[in-house]
Parts: structure tokens; sequence; C-alpha cells
């Protein structure tokens, strides 16, 4: 029988486990201050944090961190089949299924998603460093690409709504 689960539920169990593997709102919110701030001056580190916990209320990137951090946690326990066991355990630079995964939750909220994942899939950042890392204990193959995922999604959101705001001050001076 098909049960629904209700979203705060859902959120709450998303934050929970992020942070169990070793990732804090505030440390995604720190990745979005720095990816935005030279568009904004007046961003605070507040804005970033309401932004993120914005984007961990919506489904899409929930299912997302859930399915990929199950995946990197069943790889910890040496639990996935093979070969995948060990692709996902290395962290292959071929196996790409991380990034996507992560590329399809940014989807949803544009082209200024896109390009700031894309650009931290690149110059790895703040925790994303740190998890990218492969020195650290545990599997984190997936997470690293989740954590750049909602700090690209909590970046638009903010271009977004600033736009907005800029587009709004524009046409009340013109008024
Ligand atoms: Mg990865």
């Amino acid at each position: 029988m098909y049960t629904r689960i209700h979203s705060r539920e859902v959120k709450k169990a998303t934050v929970n486990l992020l942070e169990e593997r070793g990732v804090s709102v505030k440390e995604i919110a720190e990745i979005v201050y720095e990816m935005q701030l030279p568009y904004n001056h007046n961003l605070t580190i507040e804005d970033c944090t309401e932004s993120v916990e914005a984007v961990l209320a919506k489904r899409e990137i929930q299912h997302a961190i859930l399915v990929g951090i199950e995946l990197d946690r069943l790889a910890e326990k040496k639990l996935l089949s093979e070969p995948l066991q060990t692709i996902v355990e290395s962290d292959e630079g071929l196996f790409g299924i991380d990034e996507t995964i992560g590329l399809g939750a940014v989807l949803t909220y544009g082209s200024i998603a896109v390009t700031t994942y894309g650009h931290l899939d690149k110059r790895k950042i703040g925790i994303i460093k740190k998890l990218d890392t492969k020195s650290g204990a545990g599997v984190h193959t997936f997470l690293d690409d989740l954590v750049a995922s909602v700090a690209a999604c909590a970046a638009s959101r903010i271009a977004h709504k600033q736009r907005d705001l800029e587009e709004l001050v524009v046409d009340l001076e013109s008024k």
C-alpha cells in the first residue's frame, strides 16, 4: 500500500542524514555565500542558511540525498554487489552517476544552478573539498556531488530573488 510520508519528516531525515555524514547546513551555506557574494554585496550568511533550508525542503533534493547517501553507506559497509561495490568504494572517475544524480536535482532551479553546479564540481570549495580528498575515512562518492547540488540550488535561488529585486527597483524608478 502507498503511504505518503509528510515532507517535514523527510526534510528532518535528510538534514539528520547529512549531519550524520559530517555535513551541516551551515557548511553548505558557507559555500553559497562564497559563490554569491561577488554578485550581492549585502548578502549575509543568514540569507544563505535560509536558502539552503528552503532547498532542503524540496522533494527532488531530498530524494537525491536519500538515494546517494544510502549508496555511500552501503559501499562503506561493503554491502553492494560487484562490480558496483568496487566502483563506488574507490570513487572511480568514470562512474559519473554520482554527478548525474546531483545534476538531476539542480535542474528545477534553472541555468544559474546548472552553471554553479558545474563550477563547484570542478573547483571544489569548502566542505566539498574536504569530502573529496580521499584521505578521510568513509565513502563519500555521492555526498560531495549532493552537497554541490544543494549549494548550487541555494545560490541560484538567491540570484533569482536578487534579480527580481533589481527588476523591481528599475521598474519603480521608471515610474
Ligand atoms: Mg562524487
